[in-house]
């Protein structure tokens, strides 16, 4: 296996000169050099043939025993230096102070056809970083990062990647509801990739610190490495960095309110600096539509990262790198400028999204009111999103609208004449509101199917794929990767995960609950 190593991170930023994997405050560095943990039986499971290609990865040599030793840790790549990067966060509104990399390690950086990929092994074992946990990861969660995150890069939402998914062949102890019951379980390891793990909480430890110097290091990296285009470090080009972080975390954001996406724990150590979906957890998607829900049972009392409250979220961590960033701009106004200007691009860029949704390419000044009534509705009795919004792209006339949008309400029962009538009246505007669009029927289809997903990794659909992996059963995994490529498309051979989450998994741990700790 060959691999086009580039190391910018260990090259330009300083290293903890303490070699030690203690657990410790670390101070003036960006990260720690650490080794992975050698694991008993490690087994691939399943590897992204799209991601190993884009690292220059054959399929050949994807089968290969050095593969399985580097993906899991049990070899070190010829002249690399694996290392756990430091960071501090805000972790449900609150001041955490140093986290860092606990259970993951990146292993390298590989420059491929002009672009650079930072890789990491999540479940590799202890950093000086891992606290009170033990720096492993289970198969339960690693299945859900796995999975997810290559689903999401397909719905063409910005995400870090994944290449491969191992089991490690060791057990590991785990508390799932943190209520006693400990109980052990698969060890595994997912070799994930992006351009950068840099989180805000990397810039939020050095000005905890009034380490200014670091701060400015690792801006200046950044500016150099990922956004070249701003130019020589600066106060401006560190103002436009910080408005192109602010414009690209809402982006994201949209995207994931477009295809019902809940991360769940939106903390500042879990915001990634390019703007990607990073650190698959207690995420989940709506299945319902649920301005309320979040999947997270540790955020249950004040839902902080429920699915409507993600863009509020976004702009209260978007604060913090703001003040993060202060030492080196020395100016509140410009930064406060553009903290002012996201909720005012929000309602734009979101009404934009949703009438996309709609199949709508003109501007009505009622726009936001039918997307309001619309999100009201929806909320009447319980509604799956995913097929609601998949199916209105055959809407022809409000006579036929709610009939052919039954299969998407839970209960039929529940349809009782106040909630048709508000239906129906919803549909008839619908139905006027299309009018004003030129495009034909199939025109404006295409268009809808092609931002409102079929398939999505629905809650009980990774959990399944959990409970069979548990047994030695790992065909699912294949199968909801290879439906998860082609989220857009019909798929007839799979239409029976074109369905409402079934009854068993409302209210059971794994599709509805989950927690922080895995
Ligand atoms: P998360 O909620 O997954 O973003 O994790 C928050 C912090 O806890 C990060 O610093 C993680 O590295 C750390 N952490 C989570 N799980 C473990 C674990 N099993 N071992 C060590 N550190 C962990
Ligand atoms: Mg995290």
């Amino acid at each position: 296996m060959k691999l086009q190593i580039k190391n910018t991170f260990i090259n330009e930023l300083p290293a903890d000169p303490i070699l030690e994997n203690t657990r410790r405050q670390v101070e003036n560095a960006v990260y720690s050099f650490v080794s992975p943990k050698k694991t008993s039986h490690p087994e691939v499971l399943h590897v992204s043939k799209e991601m190993a290609f884009e690292l220059g990865i054959s399929e050949e040599e994807t089968r290969s025993e050095f593969f399985k030793n580097i993906v899991t840790g049990n070899e070190i790549f010829p002249k690399t230096q694996p290392f756990a990067m430091c960071y501090a966060g805000h972790q449900f509104g609150n001041w955490a102070g140093q986290l860092g990399d606990g259970r993951a390690i990146n292993i390298f950086e590989i420059e491929q056809n002009s672009k650079n990929w930072k890789v990491q092994l999540k479940g590799a074992g202890e950093t000086p970083y891992s606290r009170t946990a033990d720096g492993l990861a289970v198969l339960r969660s690693s299945i859900r990062e796995y999975l997810c995150s290559e689903a999401m890069f397909h719905l063409g939402v910005p995400t870090t990647r994944a290449l491969s998914l191992s089991l490690s062949g060791d057990q590991v102890l785990r508390d799932v509801m943190y209520d006693g019951n400990p109980a052990y379980e698969k060890g595994a390891i997912v070799c994930r990739t992006a351009p950068s793990f840099l989180r805000f909480g990397n810039y939020e430890i050095f000005a905890a610190r009034n380490d200014v110097k670091n701060l400015k290091t690792l801006v200046d990296y950044t500016l150099k490495n990922h956004f070249p285009h701003l130019g020589r470090p600066s106060k401006k080009s560190y103002l436009q960095f910080f408005k192109e972080v602010a414009t690209r975390t809402l982006d994201t954001i949209l995207h994931w309110q477009r295809v019902g996406f809940v991360h769940g724990v939106m903390n500042t150590d879990n915001m990634s600096i390019l703007g990607l979906t990073i650190d698959y957890g207690p995420y989940g998607w709506l299945e319902d539509f649920d301005f309320g829900w979040t999947p997270n049972t540790t955020d249950r009392q004040h839902k902080r990262y429920r699915y409507g409250n993600q863009p509020n979220m976004g702009l209260w961590n978007l604060y913090q790198l703001a003040n993060a960033l202060y030492p080196l701009i020395e100016d509140a106004k410009p930064l406060e400028e553009i903290l002012t200007q996201y909720p005012i691009d929000f309602e734009h860029k979101s009404l934009q999204m949703m009438r996309s949704k709609l199949g709508f390419v003109t501007i009505d000044t009622n726009d936001l009111k039918l997307v309001q009534e619309l999100e009201d509705n929806l909320q009447l009795i319980p509604t799956d999103m995913t097929i609601f919004f998949r199916l209105l792209s055959d809407f022809k006339n409000h006579s036929l609208g709610l009939k052919n949008l039954e299969s998407a309400f839970y209960n039929i029962d529940e349809l009782t004449e106040t909630v048709t009538m508000r239906w129906q009246t919803w549909f008839e505007k619908y139905e006027q509101r299309l009018q004003m669009e030129s495009r034909s029927h199939s025109e404006r289809k295409q268009q809808m199917d092609g931002v409102n997903p079929k398939y999505v990794l629905r809650n009980y659909m990774a959990q399944l794929a959990i409970e069979d992996a548990d047994k030695g059963e790992y065909a699912l995994i294949d199968n909801l990767f290879e439906l998860l490529k082609k989220p857009y498309a019909d798929q007839p051979k799979n239409h029976k995960w074109f369905a409402k989450r079934p009854d068993w998994a409302h209210e059971k741990i794994g599709c509805s609950m989950l927690s922080c700790s895995s």
